[in-house]
């Protein structure tokens, strides 16, 4: 695999990298591994801060390991599984680098990448993503994925791209802008194309995950699309009411037709089609436009009472809990 040449290395002052793992048992040893490498050759001080997102399997016992090990490792768990996007949150907030790197726990996001988002990020950018090629991915979901963006992107204000996901190099002002967004039902990628200031792209070879197993279903994307539709502006409200509009004007349309029907040519109006066509055109429409202010107004409810994004059960800078066996 070739990535983008970074001999000499260029460095920055302090670097953090943030990776949420959510049943990374398999992973993080190999990550850190790699890591270790890496960073000392791009940033004079970094650390590597290790999201336990209410994993399930011996992802805390790995990373605790790790935090004692290493005091480059800062390991912080969360009380329960709060979702990737709270995970990363929680890093980015305990993140203290002057540049800040999140990626994936599942070595799909190259470690061998960092030289390049760095040395693009002294350039002068404030966010270098990192977009993965779809080489050796499946044709039918490829083609789904471009065809939701492209919707996605008429639906919604800031402009998406296919390919790029969370994998990120950050400055500092980017991270603190990131920070300083309270919402909670948080869809990072708009979140990250909202903040602006200036931004690059590489492109890196798709990897397929070694080990574990991707924790995304068709429904939790689908779910994941509404949210970022839903969270991001009121169009669908929009979408509704021009919906309605022209259903009204489709109607009045065939009432005149009809009129004209029987008063110019006499003929008999079969009323009942009539009746039950609008019923079940209008109590659908009806239906759907409630549908989507109901989902503004569950939004505008679970935002309005302000709960943490999280919650954290251990921070390994304030307290690392014993080894176990350990007296
Ligand atoms: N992840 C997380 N919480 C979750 C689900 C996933 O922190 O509830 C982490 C996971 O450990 C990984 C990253 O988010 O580091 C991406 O997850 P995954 O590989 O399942 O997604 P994909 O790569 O398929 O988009
Ligand atoms: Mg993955």
């Amino acid at each position: 695999m070739v990535y983008p040449p970074a001999t000499p290395a260029r460095r920055c002052r302090s670097l953090s990298v943030v990776v949420p793992c959510y049943n990374e048992e398999a992973n993080l040893e190999e990550l850190h591994r790699r890591l270790s490498a890496t960073l000392p050759e791009v940033a004079d001080s970094w650390q590597i801060v290790l999201v336990n997102d209410g994993s399930a399997d011996r992802t805390e016992e790995i990373a605790l390991g790790l935090a004692r090990r290493d005091p480059f490792v800062q390991f912080l768990s969360l009380s329960r599984n709060f979702g990737k996007e709270a995970a990363m949150l929680a890093g980015l907030e305990h993140a203290r680098g002057d540049a800040v790197v999140i990626m994936d726990g599942d070595l799909q996001h190259p470690v061998e990448m960092i030289p390049a988002l760095v040395s693009r990020h002294l350039d002068g950018f404030d966010q270098v993503i990192a977009r993965r090629d779809r080489k050796d991915d499946p044709k039918l979901r490829t083609a789904l994925s471009r065809a939701f963006y492209r919707v996605f992107n008429t639906l919604i204000d800031v402009p998406l791209n296919d390919g790029s996901g969370d994998f990120r190099l950050l400055s500092r002002r980017a991270v603190d802008a990131l920070i300083a967004m309270r919402e909670t039902n948080r869809f990072s990628k708009g979140l990250f194309s909202w903040i602006g200031f200036p931004s690059a792209m590489i492109e890196y070879e798709n990897v397929q995950r070694d080990a574990g197993q991707s924790s995304w279903t068709m429904h939790k994307l689908f779910e994941y699309a509404l949210d970022g539709i839903l969270s991001f502006n009121t169009k669908p409200l929009r979408v509704a009411i021009w919906i309605g509009l022209w259903m009204v004007g489709l109607m009045l349309a065939y009432v005149v037709w009809l009129i004209i029907g029987v008063a110019v040519f006499g003929v008999q109006a079969p009323g009942y089609v009539t009746t039950i066509a609008a019923l079940v055109a209008l109590s659908g429409m009806q239906l759907i436009v409630l549908g989507v202010i109901g989902e503004y107004v569950g939004r505008i409810y679970s935002e309005v009472k302000r709960r943490p994004a999280y919650l954290l059960r251990i921070d390994s800078a304030q307290d690392l809990p014993p080894a176990s066996g350990v007296p």
